[in-house]
C-alpha cells in the first residue's frame, strides 16, 4: 500500500514537472532542457546509456492517446454530420502537439515509472549525494 502511494507521488511530481524522487521544482532550464540531474536530492535523470527510450516509448502512447482522443471527440460532438475534412488535418496536429510538448513531462513520467519498477541502487544514492554535497 505505501509503495503505490509513492508510486502515485512520483507520477503526480511529474505531472507537476518537479523531480519524481524528491518533488523539488525547477528541474527544467526551459521547457524542453531538463536538467542533468536533481538540484535538492542530486538524482541523475538520465540512469543509464539509452535511457530515453522508455520515454520515447510513453510518448509514442502519448500520441496514439492524443489521436484516438482527438478522433473520438471529434465523432462524438458532431455525429451524424461528421467534418471529415477536417478529422485528419485535425486530429494529426493535436497528436503532434501533445508528443512535441508533453515530451519534456513524459521524459519525469518515465523517471517516475522507472523508480518504481527499478529503486535507486546503492552506487546511484551515493552518486545523488554526493553531487548535492558538491564532492567528486
Ligand atoms: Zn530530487
Amino acid at each position: 500500500m505505501a509503495e503505490e502511494t509513492k508510486v502515485a507521488s512520483m507520477i503526480g511530481r511529474a505531472l507537476r514537472r518537479r523531480c519524481p524522487r524528491c518533488g523539488a521544482p525547477k528541474v527544467f532550464r526551459k521547457w524542453f532542457d531538463l536538467v542533468e540531474s536533481c538540484p535538492a536530492c542530486g538524482l541523475q535523470f538520465e540512469r543509464e546509456q539509452g535511457y530515453w527510450v522508455g520515454a520515447v516509448a510513453f510518448n509514442t502512447a502519448l500520441g496514439i492517446v492524443a489521436f484516438l482522443g482527438t478522433f473520438g471527440l471529434i465523432l462524438a460532438l458532431t455525429w451524424p454530420e461528421v467534418p471529415w475534412s477536417i478529422v485528419s488535418p485535425l486530429t494529426i496536429a493535436v497528436s503532434v502537439l501533445a508528443v512535441v510538448f508533453g515530451y519534456p513531462t513524459i521524459k519525469l513520467l518515465w523517471v517516475a515509472y522507472d523508480l518504481s519498477v527499478h529503486p535507486l541502487e546503492h552506487h546511484e544514492i551515493e552518486n545523488a549525494r554526493a553531487r548535492i554535497d558538491g564532492l567528486p
